[in-house]
């Protein structure tokens, strides 16, 4: 088999443990199996080097912010593949553009274009085991790219559809994805299995397992994630496409977000083109909505509310006050003292009151809903800040989630 491993930057925050992943790959080596270890930078030197990049100025060259960052990689890759060698097994390390990563030209968030294998295939055929630096590549100029914050997870994924890898593994500190966070609900359990999709939308409100883009593009490839603890070998979460109907549960999680804002405009004449108009300058004022509740009309009228990540919540503002003149509305509100509660599942759409039990919950729990909006696998409401984590846990319980590991 041909096996990609990603190990985070905790799994190699000090010698010992870059010891300890080096003995996890050869064992899996010496079972007969091609390896490719992708590794994060040591513990938090990412964030140690953007400091350094502040103490030297505040506006520094992209291009030379992502040759500083990606150096965090080459230290992990180098140390890894001297303690693999330690064990008697040949290694390699390889940077990202060593490795043929190819990305587009945006420092700080490139996305890979292509991967050339020619190397990395040479260098597996003579028995070697590769080690890859994670979250980087080379852009059409012959610079050194970084693809974001998390990126590592990327490469892995990447790495594995080029190869076509027969299994992928990305280890972390945590033995999985939970159904909602361990430190908000202690009862909060391990999945075995979660599809992409809600996956995806678990990543992006903020479970902060595996990137949003790594999901993505195996979700593309249909590359299957098996998500693990890198100190101890109990079977992690496996990430994939569809995931037998017989057995699926309705809610697999339960996420929440403080960084959000509401703002309502009221008394918006109620005409074709006026949702285009206010959006329309929102985007141009690179504001990104989340949730858009537009309210039927009265008296030839509309209120129009949407939320807005907190620190754009300025931004809005100052937007909106020009909106109102031009459409000619009533007034406008807002509160940034809210959060927005999910449930995720992608057995919602084939079962009919999950929307009804979520509103019946937050009832019994005297949590009043601010707005509310629905995807195919996706419920969220509005609530007051305050109120976030009671309604979290209210919910973890009534899906029946408490007891997912107990099954
Ligand atoms: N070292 C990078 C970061 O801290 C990439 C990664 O860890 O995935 O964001
Ligand atoms: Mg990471």
């Amino acid at each position: 088999m041909l096996i990609v491993q990603k190990f985070g930057g905790t799994s190699v925050g000090d010698s010992s443990r870059i010891k300890n992943v080096a003995r996890r790959v050869v064992e899996q080596y010496r079972k007969g199996n091609q390896m490719v270890v992708v590794v994060s930078a040591m513990g938090d030197s990412t964030d140690d080097l953007i400091d350094l990049s502040r103490q030297i100025t505040d506006n520094p060259s992209p291009r030379e912010m992502d040759m500083l960052l990606s150096t965090g990689e080459q230290v992990s890759i180098a140390l890894l593949a001297m303690a693999i060698k330690n064990l008697g097994v040949e290694a390699i390390s390889l940077t990202g553009p060593q490795a043929g990563i190819k990305t587009d030209i945006y420092y700080s968030k490139a996305r890979v274009t292509a991967v050339d294998n020619t190397r990395m295939r040479a260098e597996i055929a003579k028995g070697k085991i590769l080690i890859v630096a994670g979250f980087q590549g080379l852009n059409e100029f012959g610079d050194i790219t970084t693809l974001g914050r998390g990126g590592s997870d990327t490469t892995a994924v990447v790495l594995a559809a080029a190869l076509q890898a027969d299994l992928c593994e990305i280890f972390t500190d945590v033995d999985g994805v939970y159904t909602t966070d361990p430190r908000v609900v202690p009862e909060a359990c391990k999945l075995d299995t979660i599809t992409y999709d809600e996956m995806l939308e678990l990543a992006h409100l903020g479970a902060a397992v595996l990137h949003p883009r790594a999901v993505e593009c195996a979700k593309l490839y249909n590359i299957p994630l098996h998500v693990r603890s890198s100190f101890n070998n109990h079977p992690g979460t496996i990430v994939k496409e569809e995931i037998d109907m017989e057995k699926s549960m309705v809610i697999t999680g339960v996420t929440y977000t403080k960084n959000v804002a509401k703002l309502g405009i009221f008394g918006v004449p109620d005409q074709p083109g006026i949702a285009y108009m206010v959006f329309k300058t929102l985007a141009d004022n690179n504001i990104s909505v989340d949730m858009i509740v537009q309210s039927s009309m009265r008296d030839g009228v509309n209120d129009i509310s949407f939320t807005v990540a907190q620190d754009d919540l300025r931004k809005s503002l100052e937007t909106i006050e020009e909106i109102i003149k031009v459409v000619g509305a009533q007034g406008y509100t807002h509160d940034a003292d809210v959060a927005m509660v999910s449930v995720v599942g992608a057995g919602m759409n084939s079962n009919p009151g999950v929307a009804a039990m979520m509103f019946g919950a937050l009832a019994d729990t005297d949590i009043n809903i601010d707005m509310i909006s629905t995807s195919d696998i996706k419920i969220s409401c509005i609530v007051k800040n305050s109120e976030a984590e009671q309604a979290v846990k209210t919910l973890h319980t009534k899906f029946a989630l408490d007891s997912v590991g107990q099954n």
